[in-house]
Parts: structure tokens; sequence; C-alpha cells
């Protein structure tokens, strides 16, 4: 293990404070902040993207870019995982050029990733054979939440692994769950944003109505918030500008949680919906809504630019929605 002592001068015991060498892979939206704040709090964090300008931009603001995973991994005590989806974790973690062919041999590596519940399984399984330590850690909060160092994790795996990753966990975030046993913390991801994917079109489908109805969205909004409406979508993401700072709407659906993120995971809940025999008709609608915003082209927006295919200023019609799938 790689470990450098720091005096901090501030600190009123004068303890000595244990420097990290920490791994980062996949520096975008959340990955980038999220990496920012360990280097904030003092660690030495190595980075890697394969978008260039978005390893440039993770660079500026502390972190140690690098080209390869090896560079990164070469002797990290942690190696995080921060990607879009399941093959790009499994591709990165077990392929031939990726973390456990060149990690410590006794690293502990977290996905924050949202990935399916199975495939962490398997990468628990895949990691554990080497003789190291994994942790399914995803995460929830948004990118505002990633820069604030606000999320929520929710983690599967060994309750002494995770007592390893606290400090690192408790810079990223406001909350740290133990789900359970290994792929618990991405069950739990995949009915949170299951829930969370059905509650974003409806409070789209209601923004829209409440401006038609003739109402004022700030006072509509703040009435919600002390209602039976309130959640944490509309108290985030109300998709109406002006209302909700952190909205994607005031950015033109510019960052934020991408179309094909929330597609990917409503797509998640429903396959494992088929598994359990669990009937997700509303999850499949939402699904579907999804699709249609990719079809038109809007993968990459932010997922509430959904508003426009309510306040009809997108195509395709709502009506034809529940006739896509994908
Ligand atoms: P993103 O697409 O902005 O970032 C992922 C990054 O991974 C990209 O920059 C991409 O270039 C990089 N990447 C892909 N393959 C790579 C490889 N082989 N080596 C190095 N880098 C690689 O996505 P994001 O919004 O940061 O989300 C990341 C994960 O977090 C996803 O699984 C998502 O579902 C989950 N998540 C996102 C949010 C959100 O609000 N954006 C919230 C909670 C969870």
């Amino acid at each position: 293990m790689t470990e450098t002592t720091l005096s901090m001068p501030g600190d009123p015991l004068s303890l000595q404070r244990k420097i990290m060498q920490i791994a980062w892979i996949g520096l975008g939206n959340m990955g980038g902040p999220m990496a920012v704040n360990l280097v904030l709090a003092g660690h030495v964090v190595r980075g890697v993207d394969l978008d260039a300008a978005l390893a440039q931009k993770a660079a500026s603001r502390g972190v140690a870019a690098v080209d390869t995973i090896e560079q990164a991994v070469v002797d990290a005590d942690v190696v995080f995982t921060m990607l879009p989806r399941g093959e790009h974790v499994k591709a990165v973690l077990t392929g031939p050029d990726g973390v456990l062919a060149h990690a410590t041999a006794d690293a502990l590596i977290v996905d924050s990733s949202t990935i399916s519940t199975h495939l962490a399984r398997e990468l628990h399984e895949a990691v554990r054979e080497t003789g190291r330590r994994f942790l399914d850690a995803p995460v929830s909060g948004g990118v505002s939440g990633a820069v604030a160092g606000t999320l929520t994790y929710m983690v599967g795996g060994r309750a002494d692994d995770l007592q390893s990753a606290r400090p690192y966990l408790d810079i990223l975030a406001a909350r740290v769950v133990h789900a359970g046993k290994p792929g618990s913390g991405q069950a739990a991801k995949v009915v949170n944003n299951m829930m969370a994917g059905v509650n974003l079109v409806g409070m789209c489908e209601g923004a829209v109505l409440a401006q038609r109805l003739g109402l004022d969205p700030n006072v509509f909004h703040s009435i919600a918030t002390m209602s039976s409406a309130d959640s944490w979508m509309v108290r985030n993401w109300y998709p109406i500008k002006s209302v909700v700072e952190t909205a994607g709407v005031n950015r033109d659906f510019v960052g934020g949680f991408s179309v094909a993120l929330m597609h990917k995971d409503l797509g998640l809940a429903v396959d494992a919906g088929s598994e359990t025999g669990t009937p997700l008709e509303f999850a499949m609608r939402a699904r579907d809504a999804m699709a249609a915003l990719i079809d038109a082209g809007l993968a990459d927006r932010d997922c509430t630019v959904f508003v426009k295919v309510i306040d009809g200023s997108l195509p395709p019609p709502i009506a034809d929605l529940a006739s896509t799938s994908h």
C-alpha cells in the first residue's frame, strides 16, 4: 500500500492524515467533480477518460490525468469506476489492459456506475478470485450532488470492505448506506431510478398542465413542494425556467442526467421486472418515452427535456410514445 502522511496545520489534534493514492476511471458529468472532491480533500487522484477534453478539465482542478488504466491503477490503494454502462465497467475491470490486469494485489475497487444487479454480482466474484476487494456502490443525487459532495451512496458487499471505503465515500456523499450483500447496491439503485423515472414523466406533464391552467410556475412549485406532489425530482429538476436553479431547463438541457442514462436505468428496471415476474407498466412507458427522445436525436440532453414533448415544442407527439419500444 502506498501511503504518505501530511501534517495538517489547522488540525486541532495535530493528527497526521494519510494521503492515499486513488485511481479514478471515467471523468464525465459525475466522475469529474467526484474525483476533484477527493483532490480537494487532500488525496492524490490519477484519473483517466477516453475523452481527452474531460481529462484535461479534471486536470485543471488538480486531478493527475493519465492516458491508460495501467498508469492510473498501478500503485492505487483504491480504484473508482464511474462509467456509462455495464459493458464499459466489465471491459474496464476484466479486459486485457484493464484494472484487474494491473492493480495492486490488495486494491479496493469501488464501482459507482449504475449497472445491472447480476453483472455487479459477477464482478464481485471476478474481483474476489484475484484476491482483491469489490463494492457495488452506485450513487443518487445528480451532478449537483456530485459537485457539492452530497450524494447518497448505496453499497453492496462486505461490511468490512465498506468500512475501508468509508473515508472516501464520506467525502463524496452526505449519506452512505450499506444496502446488503453483493449486488444490493445496484438493486437499490435500479428501483430508486425506476421510481425517479416514473416521477420525472409525471412531473413534466404536471408542470406543463399547471402553466396551461394559468398558474404562475413559481407559485405552483411552492404549493407542490408543500403538498403531496413534493419529491426530490420536483425540488431539483422542475422543468420550467427560473424555478429551480439546478434544473436542466436553465442550461438548455446540456449536462445533467442524460436521456440515454435514464433510458438505460429504466431498461435495467424493466429487465429486473421480467426476471422477477413483477409487472412494471409505468416504468415501461417511461422507458419508451426516453427511447422516443433518443430517436429524436436527444440522447445526450438532460432527461427533463421530455417536457418539450409535453409542451409540443418537440416531436414525437405523446400519443405515439406507447407504440415505441426499445
Ligand atoms: P458520462 O457519460 O458523463 O461519463 C462517463 C465517462 O466515462 C465518459 O466521460 C466516458 O468518456 C468515460 N468512459 C467510457 N468508457 C471509458 C473507458 N474505457 N475508459 C475511460 N473512460 C471511459 O456519465 P455520467 O453522467 O458521469 O454517469 C456515469 C455513471 O453514473 C452512469 O452509470 C450513470 O448511470 C450513473 N449516474 C449518473 C448520474 C447523473 O446525474 N449523471 C447520477 C447517478 C448515477
